[in-house]
């Protein structure tokens, strides 16, 4: 008999997602099974879900990349991962393991690269099917649901700030405050860079001045956004993060550079961004785009929350309640992450 799971489902693009049914997947050779005890929902879920980038997944699809839990079965030959063990199944489900990238401990730009919650069923569901090679190893000692929100918005920006290139003592702003933005922050400080943080919200920034932020910047109420960071920074940012799901934060973000600074793009806003061609060039600054990081950036990441350096904001909240976190994402309206909560009442 099929055993069922319960799951919430992309069916169209654009639409409330759907509560179902779904079977319980079984693990072929060489992959796993895994029991999700918590998953983040991530800004992507909803780009995934309303279909917004050049390249879309089939439906229906269960979204989800942030799924946390516990290896519950493993298909034959499976040696990486015990049944019993903590793992994380991230956006980089899998890659082929012997192209030029992945041998540069480049994955997630692998031609073959499989994306979890996108390309693959994800973790807004009772199980999820990974591949051992891929998952992260939860550290012992870190709770399911705090390390969720670690394996995409932590890794991204840990990541991210590491390729802006900025240096203990200088500037990195961090352009967006929500899920990726508030681990961002934290990360910033733990690697000794003074952070201004910009956001559009009072709240985001009241919350990033808490978590460490030295300087704040409000982009919807200040005249221009880019002067202020660069009047507060002497200069401009050493390094700029930007991870605004929205296209004026970019045309910001190379604005507040430092010279021979560099900005990093993660943010995903479907669509493109004008640059100014002289600043660029006269100035000689890097612009450069940044997609979540290779798995020793994740063990990296996930070290750092286990330290106790970085900490999650989360909210938990049941599957069934998918459809009000999403629209409060979309709004805004998300302090910091929503974590749904897998475990039994
Ligand atoms: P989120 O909704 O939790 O946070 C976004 C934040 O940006 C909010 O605090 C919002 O107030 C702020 N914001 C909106 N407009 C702004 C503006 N003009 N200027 C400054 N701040 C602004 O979203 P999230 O989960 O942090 O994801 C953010 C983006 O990062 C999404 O587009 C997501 O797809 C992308 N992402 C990329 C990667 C990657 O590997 N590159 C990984 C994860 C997420
Ligand atoms: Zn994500
Ligand atoms: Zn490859």
């Amino acid at each position: 008999m099929t055993r069922m799971m319960q799951a919430a489902t992309v069916e169209h693009f654009g639409k409330p997602l759907v509560l179902r049914e779904w079977a319980v997947p079984t693990p072929g050779p060489g992959q796993i099974l895994v029991k999700t005890e918590a998953c983040g929902v991530c800004h992507t879920d909803l780009h995934a879900a309303s279909g917004d980038w050049p390249v879309k997944p089939s439906l229906p699809f269960i979204p989800g990349h942030e799924g946390i839990g516990l290896v519950v079965e493993v298909g034959a030959g499976v040696t990486a991962v015990k049944q019993g063990e903590r793992v994380g199944v991230p956006w980089l489900f899998s890659a082929c393991g012997h192209c030029e990238h992945c041998l540069a401990a480049w994955e997630p730009v692998c031609a073959e690269a499989e994306f979890g919650g996108y390309t693959r069923n994800g973790g807004f569901a009772e199980y999820i099917l990974a591949d051992p090679d891929y998952v992260a190893h939860i550290p012992v000692g870190l709770a399911a649901r705090d390390a969720a929100p670690i394996i995409c918005a932590g890794i991204t920006t840990y990541k991210g700030i590491k390729e802006t290139g900025a240096r203990p003592g200088e500037w990195i702003a961090i352009s967006g405050a929500g899920g990726l933005g508030h681990l961002a922050i934290q990360y910033a400080k733990a690697m000794g860079l003074q952070v201004c943080a910009v956001d559009i919200d009072d709240g985001k920034l009241d919350h990033a001045t808490r978590l460490g932020a030295d300087v704040v910047v409000n982009a919807r109420t200040s005249n221009d956004p880019a002067a202020e960071v660069k009047a507060a920074t002497g200069g401009g940012a050493h390094g700029v993060l930007i991870t605004a799901p929205s296209l004026p934060a970019f045309k910001q973000g190379v604005a507040m550079t430092r010279k021979r600074g560099t900005c990093v793009l993660v943010g995903l806003p479907p669509g493109e961004f004008p640059v100014p061609l002289f600043g660029v060039v006269a100035d000689c600054i890097t612009i450069r785009g940044s997609f979540v990081g290779s798995r020793h950036d994740m063990a990296e990441a996930l070290a750092f929350a286990a330290a106790g350096k970085v900490r999650a904001d989360i909210e938990l909240q049941p599957l069934s309640a998918i459809n009000d976190v999403f629209g409060r994402l979309q709004r805004g309206e998300v302090p910091a992450r929503v974590v749904i909560d897998f475990a039994p009442a």
